[in-house]
């Protein structure tokens, strides 16, 4: 391991040299000190090494009362000249203080006798807080103050804010980190010939740049985070994901998974009986995935394009790639619509190449479920699709060669782990005891750059950036809903000419009664509203039956106009349908309503999205509105999206487990991150030690997930 650095600190070197252990529970705390602690995200005593400061405040000058700057916070000390409780307009303690250039009014809305007692005649006080003018003259609401009594020198360095919780004072907070900084030896983890080129200081000087910065430091950058100590704490931030991710995936390339040959028969024939060519995308997707699977070691790649650039065809082909090797696929997808857009089209592409495909869902009867059980146990069944039914135990998929799992992000980790056990059973066709299948993911959610080489950095990936040809993008225009009545015309001129339409529901996300409430009422003035045509409706409460009826009716045109939630989201294809309404669009969110808007411009007629809103729009749903109208590409959309709402929201449901990040923003740290992800692959490669003790100290006790 490399020699550690930053161990030349002055006021460090004559203490004993406690060894660093970042798991140790903070010291001595109570259970009701431990509980806020761990509100903040501290759990062990080195965590409080790196609770940052939030802010800072100059306690290090003392401004004369003439010259505070209004609307600043100052820091002013003063004799006591008198204080009284006041009762007008309110109960009050007025304080009035002197220096040598004015006087200034203290005023405490609450007090307590003890305020009265400090704050006595002839007392000199030191106050901190901002300066306003108010009716007597110059005056500070509830500042902060302190008894000096003979000569106390002013701090000389700034005073660190830190984030805190009700019942934990930042004194009780400071000090506890004092001991907490002092208590480790704050060993460099990174090597120098690592550090060396990046211009960045040690770790122990970072650290103790941001908790005690120096009153010639450059407030404003530390402020800001754009301090060089920031930028060292950001990059070792990144620097512990990027290893995680990276050693998650190295791990991955030491496991077993059945590699599959070329057979050129199954693949060969369906590429051949393919109504239409590949786009180039689409070949440079299915050359990678095939080389992956090619490989004995799992493959885990996470297949991104926008909707409608024909991921399910690259999936198909990997499917025939594991069945003219003996092996099984599975297909999984989210819901149970969508598992059954899948199950329609691996049965029109694969049936007529002899391969039996088997349906699999929670809402199947008891006796449709064993034959299905009973099928793929035995090996009969060579490409399941289902929904995360087929997670359960008592799926055994004997041969499992691949899974692909659509909409990746709605599955937990846990589900895509499970996955990984299912294929180790049998040993047969090539398959071992501690082989895993294949994992290929699809996500119709564009990722932006920045967010998936971060938090996707233990998958490989690969993007369809190209649609197929012929498709016209599909025209968005935004209608106040004070104009409903003229929206709902154009519908039925469309549909009477023999087109389909769309009309989604609001969200109401408060309330699932509501929303269900809603739709039907919606169903039921639209039907009224275009008695001559058939108006269907699909959300998310009806039974399967039910629903997979009303979808196959508008596939066959026989419903013209389908009333929907968000369920149609994903998965619905139906390319004559050309018209969608989105009702009170301000309330989705900008994936929702580019997923929502791909289900039309799907055929050869010119598409249009209809996105009715409600006045006034509140400046977030402006934003929102605006760039769904601008944009049309799903990456631009998802920048857009993140730039918005910020990498916390935009991952919540995508990733959960993965470690987020506190300090670093992908948004503006994007070079550091960069240099994060080359020195992560360095650590690992000739730095392993150094690369542990990094991990630990940054995820330590937080890396559940990174173990499994
Ligand atoms: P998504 O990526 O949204 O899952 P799909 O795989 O459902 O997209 O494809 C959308 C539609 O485009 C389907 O009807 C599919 O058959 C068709 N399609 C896919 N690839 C091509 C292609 N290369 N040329 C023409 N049509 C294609
Ligand atoms: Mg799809």
């Amino acid at each position: 391991m490399a020699k550690p650095l930053g161990m030349d600190k002055k006021d460090k070197k004559d203490k004993p040299v406690k060894k660093d252990k970042p798991d140790k529970p903070v010291k001595s705390a109570t259970s009701s000190l431990l509980t806020r602690l761990t509100k903040l995200g501290i759990r062990r005593d080195f965590d409080l090494v790196l609770h940052l400061p939030l802010r800072y405040e100059d306690e290090t000058r003392l401004t004369p009362i003439a010259d505070a700057a209004p609307d600043t916070a100052v820091q002013v000390e003063g004799r006591v000249i008198g204080t009284e409780v006041a009762y007008r307009p309110r109960r009050q303690l007025v304080s009035r203080i002197q220096d040598e250039t004015g006087i200034l009014y203290l005023r405490f809305l609450n007090f307590y006798p003890n305020h009265t007692k400090m704050l006595a005649e002839g007392a000199t006080v030191r106050v901190f807080g901002e300066i306003r003018n108010g009716f007597f003259g110059a005056e500070m609401i509830h500042p902060r103050f302190r008894v000096v009594r003979g000569v106390e020198p002013l701090p000389n360095a700034l005073t660190p804010i830190y984030p805190t919780t009700a019942g934990l004072p930042q004194s009780a907070l400071r000090k506890l980190i004092a001991r907490a900084l002092s208590a480790h030896p704050m060993e460099e983890t990174l090597p120098p010939a690592l550090l060396a080129p990046l211009a960045l200081p040690s770790f122990c000087d970072a650290v103790d740049a941001i908790h005690h910065p120096r009153p010639d430091s450059d407030a404003r950058a530390l402020q800001e985070r754009t301090h060089p100590a920031w930028c060292r704490i950001k990059f070792d931030e990144l620097l512990a994901q990027q290893i995680s991710m990276r050693a998650h995936y190295r791990q991955r390339r030491a496991r077993t998974a059945p590699a599959m040959q070329d057979r050129k028969t199954l693949t060969a024939q369906f590429s051949e009986r393919l109504p239409f060519k590949l786009t180039g995308a689409q070949q440079r997707a299915w050359r990678e995935i095939s080389a992956d699977l090619g490989v004995a070691h799992p493959m885990h790649r996470l297949l991104q394009g926008d909707v409608g650039s024909g991921k399910t065809v690259v999936a198909a082909l990997a499917a025939l790639r594991a069945v003219e090797n003996g092996l099984q696929a599975a297909v999984m997808a989210p819901t149970e619509i969508l598992a059954e857009q899948h199950y329609r089209k691996f049965c029109e592409w694969l049936t007529p190449l002899g391969i039996a495909v088997t349906w699999l869902v929670g809402s199947q009867s008891k006796a449709e479920r064993k034959v299905a059980l009973a099928a793929i146990e035995s090996g009969e069944t060579a490409v399941v699709v289902g929904t995360h039914a087929l997670f359960q135990d008592k799926v055994k998929l004997s041969k499992l060669g691949l899974a692909i799992v659509d909409e990746q992000h709605r599955f937990g980790v846990a589900q895509r782990l499970a996955l990984r056990q299912k294929g180790n059973t049998v040993d047969a066709a090539g398959v071992s005891e501690n082989t895993e299948p294949h994992q290929l993911m699809m996500s119709a959610t564009p990722i932006p750059r920045t967010l998936s080489m971060s938090y996707y950095a233990d998958l490989d990936i690969t993007v369809i950036d190209e649609l197929p040809p012929g498709r016209q993008p599909v025209v968005t225009k935004l209608v106040a809903d004070t104009r409903r009545d003229e929206v709902v015309n154009r519908i039925r001129d469309a549909c009477n000419t023999g087109r389909q339409a769309y009309w989604v529901c609001p969200l109401i996300e408060e309330s699932e009664a509501l929303q269900l409430q809603t739709v039907l009422d919606t169903h039921a003035r639209l039907a009224a509203e275009f008695s001559e045509l058939k108006v269907g409706l699909v959300h998310g409460r009806l039974v399967q039956a039910d629903k997979a009826a009303v979808m196959a009716a508008f596939v066959k045109g026989e419903v013209q106009l389908l009333v929907a939630t968000t369920v149609i989201e994903v998965g619905v294809d139906v390319a004559n349908a050309s018209l969608m309404v989105i009702e009170h669009a301000e309330r989705f969110g900008l994936a929702q309503l580019h997923q929502l808007r791909g289900r039309v411009g799907r055929g050869a007629d010119e598409s249009v999205c209809i996105l009715l809103y409600q006045n006034p729009l509140s400046q977030g749903a402006r934003e929102r509105l605006k760039v769904i109208y601008e944009q049309s590409d799903g990456f631009a959309i998802a920048e857009a999206d993140l730039a918005l709402r910020g990498p916390g929201e935009y991952l919540g449901s995508m990733q959960s487990g993965a470690p987020m990040l506190r300090f670093a923003d992908l948004a503006t740290d994007e070079r550091l991150a960069n240099a994060a992800r080359e020195a992560a692959e360095l650590m690992l490669d000739a730095h392993p030690e150094a690369a542990r003790l990094h991990l630990d100290r940054w995820l330590g006790g937080r890396a559940e997930f990174l173990k499994a």
